[in-house]
């Protein structure tokens, strides 16, 4: 309001009538409507333990096979949930899982072998033990040396037999997929948008994100890296681009505090501790939504050196945020990064091939 009081008062001094002021605003609002964006039709649920969005240049009827599907992800997989195949798995109550969760357990424990057990989805009982799930929460006790230590042999993905579509887990062992499932449920919608002939979209499953086809107008999607110093999600730069996705894994996401220390929720199957280098976050851009999601809880526990090392096997980009705020960007996505969005008191540095 207050600033079309100032037009009018720069029209006005300017010696311009009111009547051929109207013509003009009107011309200018039609013009702006032609270029405008189309609007997204947008919906959220709570599932997966986080909030998912899904907006899309499309109508209802898609979203609502969108959010059938990830509500049937949600059944399938959440291993709090009851009835859920990778709880009945967990329990011993199941040996022949439906072929699409057989499928997504055998590709993890693939991705488990060729990281070198640095993405783990035989973590369960870590997880259970160490029950990070809040964001700072305080807690009065952790796991004992002793305990951490009788729990890191249960987590031996090399002991989990998969194979003949049948899922054979030894006593006390369990299955998490936490941290493939957003980026699996992502690539799921990306499959119903192309089926249905969608142009233009925004998967937002907790952070997890796809920035699908391109903005109206032919335009690149603008998305923000979060910043892990930063509690409300405030962006550290912003990334340009048609059809990729961007997951992030970082030590600011869910943790608890003990005696003034944070404990997040990433961790090294090798020490049964939240996994500590030097990294405050990883960020991981692809064409697939699983590989990213794999790959950033991968790289946050390997580190820079070693992580460099891991991505050259895959077709994925990566953008490494470190404790003294440096940015770490791969050659192959450099070009991605807007160079005037970065956030003051960050340094930018681009990885030798
Ligand atoms: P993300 O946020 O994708 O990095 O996934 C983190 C979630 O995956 C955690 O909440 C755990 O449930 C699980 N998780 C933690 N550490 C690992 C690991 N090293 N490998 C596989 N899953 C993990
Ligand atoms: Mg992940």
């Amino acid at each position: 309001m207050k600033q079309n009081l100032n037009w009018l008062q720069i029209y006005r001094l300017k010696g311009l009538k009111t009547s051929r002021l109207f013509v003009l605003i009107i011309v200018a609002v039609l013009l702006s409507s032609c270029t405008k964006e189309a609007s997204l039709v947008k919906r959220e649920a709570f599932l997966m333990n986080t909030v998912l969005t899904v907006s899309i240049d499309g109508d209802e009827e898609v979203l609502d096979k969108v959010f059938e599907r990830l509500e049937e992800i949600d059944r399938l997989y959440n291993r709090k949930n009851e009835s859920s195949e990778i709880y009945l798995i967990n329990n011993h109550k199941l040996l022949r899982p439906s072929k699409e969760v057989y499928d997504l357990i055998d590709r993890s424990f693939q991705y488990a072998k060729v990281t070198d057990g640095a993405f783990n989805p035989a973590i369960g009982p870590l997880v259970d033990l160490w029950g990070i799930d809040g964001t700072g929460r305080e807690l009065s006790s952790i796991p004992s040396a002793d305990e951490i230590k009788k729990t890191i042999p249960l987590c031996d993905y090399n002991n989990v037999s998969i194979k003949d579509r049948e899922v054979n887990l030894p006593e006390e062992m369990s299955i998490d997929l936490g941290a493939i499932v957003k980026g699996y449920a992502t690539d799921e919608i990306v499959k119903i948008l192309r089926d249905d002939g969608i142009k233009s979209a925004i998967i937002d499953l907790g952070g997890n994100i796809f920035a699908y086809g391109e903005k109206a107008g032919g335009n690149n999607w603008r998305i923000g890296v979060a910043d892990p110093f930063i509690e409300n999600r405030e962006s550290l730069l912003v990334l340009e681009g048609k059809d990729f996705s961007l997951v992030t894994s970082g030590n600011y996401e869910r943790y608890i505090i003990y005696k003034g220390k944070k404990y997040h929720h990433i961790s090294d199957t090798g020490t049964g501790m939240p996994a500590e280098n030097e990294l405050a976050s990883v960020s991981i851009i692809s064409a697939k939504s699983e590989l990213c999601d794999m790959l950033s809880t991968t790289l946050f526990v390997n580190g820079i050196e070693k992580g460099v090392e891991t991505i050259k096997n895959f077709d994925a980009g990566v953008i490494f945020v470190t404790k003294d705020k440096r940015i770490l960007a791969s050659s192959n996505i450099y070009n991605m990064i807007n160079l005037d969005s970065i956030k003051e008191g960050f340094i930018l540095e681009k990885i030798d091939d």
